[in-house]
């Protein structure tokens, strides 16, 4: 596609959030040859930086035009190569600009696995018309297999931003080991997809009530939890032997493994985690068709366990599963108090075929991207964060895992107007004609949310505008 030139872009009056220059408040952006031309805080800069240290919100009558930086995503599957059916990277990109991002890390899970510093360069090379930064993350180990390490340091040369066998998680503990001393290195985290195959076999929801009910193989929290522990463990010993060494766990799910990351970064080991939208937001028993967000449960009003026509709705199956809503809770206080740092949507497009099959036999995977921001504001209008986090979870926390910092530059007079308005008030409904990415597999289809984006600007361009 062409883009269309946006010589200039006036934002008048809207309310900005920068969590680089930590401010917020109404202001007046105006972008001009890509960049941010001018910046003006309504009541000063001294008020917009206590306005974002106190968390403050648009009241009445403030404007409901939501001003971030472009977001930044650190787990997305475009599956290029191999799956051009499910979604390719001019599909995903296109969603991503969408959801308001720019810039997306993509995982390795590609057919043949991005192992080779080649396969690493094709990526790199494709030009995202609509100007999203793609970063690949590497393969750990050859093919993802978990018995060779990747050539790391040639895939460092190709553009890797990190390394990961997501979705395989490194069963060997020497090769484990060895993976975050040697990206260490190299100065780049190793992240890791926590759980114990031996413990989740065969698994198709949360081990618990809702699993019991509708007759599905439970997945134990302890797949998830003795992997974190005995990753957190070799982190330990690894960093005597490269300080530099740094693990990112992914997409953590549960309230024992998130509190056991709470204890290893208070004993100052170099650790981070993230959190989906989807563990923030949804629970298990949306798989009996209880489609509440996950915050709108309180000890009187628990999950009805009585399957509904929407039960087993395949869009809901995903690795780790959803579980109940206090690991929901957990997911969100760990926002909350900085245990994890970032939200990672791992958008997993499937194509039909994948998903229009029994329950236990559907590919795991929820196609994120496009809601991520939408589900955050959801939180956000519960009460659960306030704007400022919402930027920073979306932003600057997933850039400093990458220790990619160029990604986060904010809003600053003279930087990239790279930018995602949102109206705070709009709805909309996921659908096939709303969506754009190749495949929607989202349990959001037909829910109507609050927060829609309008426009995302990269370099000053536009990446998507509503209609
Ligand atoms: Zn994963």
């Amino acid at each position: 596609m062409s883009r269309p030139r946006a010589e200039r872009t006036l934002l008048k009056d809207h309310w900005v959030v920068d969590p680089v220059s930590r401010r917020a408040g109404v202001a007046t952006i105006e972008v001009h040859s890509g960049k941010v031309a001018r910046l003006e805080w309504r009541d000063g800069v001294v008020e917009a930086r206590r306005a974002f240290i106190e968390g403050a919100e648009p009241g009445p009558k403030d404007p409901k035009r939501l001003v971030l930086p472009a977001l930044v995503d650190l787990h997305a599957h475009f599956r290029q190569p191999g799956a051009g059916a499910s979604e390719d990277v001019a599909s995903g990109e296109a969603a991503a600009a969408h959801g308001g991002y720019g810039a997306v890390a993509l995982m390795p899970n590609s057919e043949p696995a991005a192992d080779h510093p080649a396969l690493l360069r094709e990526l790199t090379r494709t030009t995202a018309p609509r100007g999203v930064t793609l970063m690949p993350i590497a393969a750990a180990t050859l093919g993802r297999a978990g018995r060779t390490l990747a050539p790391m340091a040639e895939l460092a040369a190709a553009g890797a931003v990190a390394f990961s066998d997501d979705g395989n998680p490194i069963a060997d503990p020497a090769l484990f080991r060895s993976a975050l001393i040697t990206a260490g290195a190299l100065d780049l985290p190793l992240i890791e997809h926590c759980e114990d195959p031996a413990l989740t076999q065969g698994g198709e929801a949360a081990d618990g009530l809702v699993a019991t009910a509708l007759g599905l193989r439970p997945w134990p929290a302890a797949g998830e939890i003795s992997a974190v522990a005995r990753n957190i463990a070799l982190l330990r010993d690894a960093i005597r032997d490269e300080p530099r060494a740094r693990l990112h766990l992914t997409h953590l799910s549960t309230d024992a493994a998130l509190d056991a990351v709470r204890a290893a970064r208070a004993e100052g080991l170099p650790i981070t985690c993230d959190i989906t939208p989807h563990h923030l937001s949804l629970t298990d028993a949306w798989i009996a068709g209880d489609q509440r967000w996950a915050w709108e449960y309180s000890e009187q009003h628990q999950a009805s366990l009585t399957p509904t026509a929407d039960a087993y709705n395949t869009n809901l199956r995903v690795c780790p599963p959803l579980r109940d809503a206090s690991d929901a809770a957990a997911c969100r206080a760990a926002l909350r108090d900085g245990t994890a740092s970032a939200i990672a949507t791992d958008h997993a497009p499937h194509s039909r075929e994948k998903k229009e099959v029994e329950f236990g036999l559907a590919a795991n995977g929820i196609a994120g991207i496009e809601t991520a921001l939408s589900t955050l504001l959801a939180a956000h209008a519960a009460g659960e964060f306030p704007l400022s986090l919402v930027a920073a979870l979306l932003t600057t926390g997933p850039a400093a895992v990458l220790n990619q910092p160029a990604l986060a530059r904010g809003l600053a007079v003279g930087g990239p107007a790279n930018l995602v308005v949102a109206d705070l008030s709009a709805t909309w409904v996921p659908s096939r004609k709303t969506l754009i990415g190749r495949s929607i597999n989202t349990p959001l289809l037909g829910k109507t949310l609050t927060g829609a984006v309008l426009l995302t600007l990269l370099n000053g361009e536009v990446a998507w505008k509503a209609e």
